[in-house]
């Protein structure tokens, strides 16, 4: 069993991952930068390392320093949680020659998915249903107007390295493939360093459902069930959900098992996800795949009772799994909406600075996964998001009016958030109908 982890993020993740090692007996160490030295998860972990300035790239992004805070304090373990260097094969292969145990994927199967041309490859010869388009990287322009001819328009081009919602462009007629070719290759040059791009059919209006996988180092793989994203804003996700309101038990159990094929395919193991595109015809196409933990993780949490942080923690040990796939089920709706310091009236700017005051909703069925305290000061170098409110109820009307009630009772003084928001996203008639896509958020003005 790992004795100690050190816990390589910050915010309200680090905290829960804490919260998980505590309760297994595992010691903890937190790192943090010059900025979040007053941060809660350095002052809860049983350890805390200073690891450079407020920069990512100067702390949770300096993997020297992280391996050096391991050394210092003994810690043989990393968990990355999400975001920084969660997905960094490199910095897992360095852990890998320092003797550290990474609680993730190993660096060959995040390799394999971290190139989504290669990964589409790899669904496709294990026979996951992908996007119709090229056969990996598209080098011409003539290339691109005879593929895009055939699978018809609009399509998208994409960037292979791509990440964030970052270098991808839409082409509606052969007229506009020119520039979007121009466009995703300077824009995947300029955030990834790698300009190679492909092409693939742009899906009219679908949900994005993703599934979650948990895979033992033994070659187990279960599924457990899905998270419907398609509250987004920008391609950010802001609401998640589950069951999503258009799952039927046959399309989850077959989506369930698209998603286990693709973990066996690259020899995948300890949690992850597989998002797919889902059209109004109830097809289903893979998308990525995430190598680590989600935002969304509690939600899924909520609805099989399964700690997924400390499922991570016992794969990584070694162990194999003990839950069986007849033994996961889900049970009544779970709802989470992330929680913001951003202005909605002023294009959702971020909006650091101090929390004043601050009033956590509770009782049966809600929790809040957060980091925030009276006093804190929400530093401006990181993520924005400052909660994330998750409630449970027996069906999706009582999870919904759960959750208007825990927004209603949020209070968060001295920052602006996106609580109200949210309490207009479910109050809103489409979104309890649950008739929306991915472009809902975008197309309604809410507030
Ligand atoms: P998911 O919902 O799939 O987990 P998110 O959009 O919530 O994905 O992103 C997860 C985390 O990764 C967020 O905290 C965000 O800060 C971080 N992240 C997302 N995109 C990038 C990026 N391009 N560079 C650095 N961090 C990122
Ligand atoms: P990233 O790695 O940047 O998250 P994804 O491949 O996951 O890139 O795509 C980002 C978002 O773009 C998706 O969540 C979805 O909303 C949209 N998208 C991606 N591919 C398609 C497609 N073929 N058709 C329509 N929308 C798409
Ligand atoms: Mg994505």
């Amino acid at each position: 069993m790992i004795e100690k982890i050190l816990i390589a993020n910050r915010g309200e993740i680090a905290l829960r991952v804490i919260r998980a090692c505590r309760e297994l007996g595992i010691q903890t160490v937190a790192v943090y930068s010059t900025a979040d030295k007053n941060a809660l998860h350095a002052q809860i972990a049983d350890q805390s390392v200073c690891i450079g300035g407020p920069k990512s790239t100067d702390s949770y992004l300096n993997s020297r320093a992280i391996l050096a805070a391991c050394e210092i304090t003994g810690a043989r373990a990393i968990h990355p949680g999400f975001g920084f260097l969660s997905e960094s094969s490199r910095f897992v292969r360095l852990c890998d020659k320092c003797g550290i145990k990474w609680i993730g994927p190993g660096a060959d199967a995040m390799d394999a998915m971290g190139d989504k041309a290669n990964a589409k490859a790899t669904m496709i010869k294990a026979g996951v249903p992908v996007v119709r388009g090229s056969d990996g990287i598209v080098t011409s322009l003539d290339e691109a107007k005879s593929i895009s001819a055939e699978i018809g328009y609009p399509v998208l081009v994409k960037a292979s390295a791509g990440g964030g919602g970052r270098g991808i462009r839409r082409a509606d007629s052969e007229e506009d493939l020119e520039g979007a070719l121009a466009a995703a290759k300077e824009e995947a040059l300029r955030f990834f360093g790698n300009d190679e791009v492909y092409i693939e059919k742009f899906i009219v209006d679908p949900r994005h459902i993703e599934i979650q996988i948990l895979a033992d180092e033994h070659g187990n793989v279960i599924h457990l069930g899905e998270r419907d994203c398609s509250c987004q804003r920008r391609n950010q996700k802001v609401l998640e959900e589950s069951p999503s309101p258009i799952m039927t038990p046959e399309l989850r159990a077959k989506m369930g098992e698209a998603a286990v094929k693709a973990a066996k395919a690259c020899g995948y193991h300890n949690a992850g996800t597989v998002e797919f595109l889902v059209d109004k015809d109830r097809n289903f196409y893979f998308m990525e795949m995430n190598a680590r933990i989600q935002v969304e993780h509690p939600v899924t949490e909520m609805a099989t009772g399964i700690d997924l942080v400390k499922q991570q923690i016992l794969i990584a040990s070694g162990l194999p799994l003990s839950i069986k796939q007849e033994d996961v089920r889900l049970s009544g709706h779970t709802i989470e909406c992330r929680i913001n310091a951003e202005d909605p009236k002023n294009n959702f700017r971020p909006c650091p600075g101090k929390i004043e005051g601050i009033h956590a909703p509770g009782g049966f069925g809600v929790r809040i996964d957060t980091a925030a305290y009276q006093g804190y000061e929400i530093p401006q170098y990181y993520d924005n998001m400052i909660a994330k409110l998750i409630v449970h109820g027996c069906d999706r009307t009582e999870a919904i009016n759960k959750m208007r009630v825990a927004l209603s009772e949020m209070l968060i003084e001295g920052v602006q958030t996106n609580i109200d928001y949210q309490l207009a996203l479910v109050r809103d008639e489409e979104f309890i109908k649950g008739e929306f896509d991915i472009g809902f958020l975008n197309r309604k003005q809410l507030l």
